[in-house]
């Protein structure tokens, strides 16, 4: 399966290219694409998808963890998250 890569979700900086975050989290803070307000970025395996991988964003002001495109934050690999991070710390995205 080849994986398309939707340019619109993308931006250039001087770092090289990095994802554009979504515009906020479940709890209502908006995120920015650079500055203090940019969620940090990871990554979660989870078994609700083929591809079995999210981008995960880490609100900078309540710290939810949120799965881009993710449709069960329940499927979510324990070893991929960090141990605290469970129930309503996780969020959707
Ligand atoms: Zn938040
Ligand atoms: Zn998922």
């Amino acid at each position: 399966m080849v994986r398309e890569i939707d340019w619109s979700k993308w931006q250039r900086t001087p770092r090289g290219w990095v994802r554009v975050p979504p515009s906020g989290c479940p709890a209502g803070h908006r995120w920015t694409t650079n500055g203090p307000g940019r969620p940090s970025e990871r990554f979660v395996t989870c078994g609700c998808t083929v591809d079995r991988h999210h981008t995960l964003w880490v609100c900078p002001t309540c710290a939810m963890h949120c799965a881009e495109g993710c449709t069960d934050t329940a499927l979510w690999a324990g070893t991929t998250v960090s141990s605290g991070i469970v129930g309503s710390r996780r969020g959707l995205v």
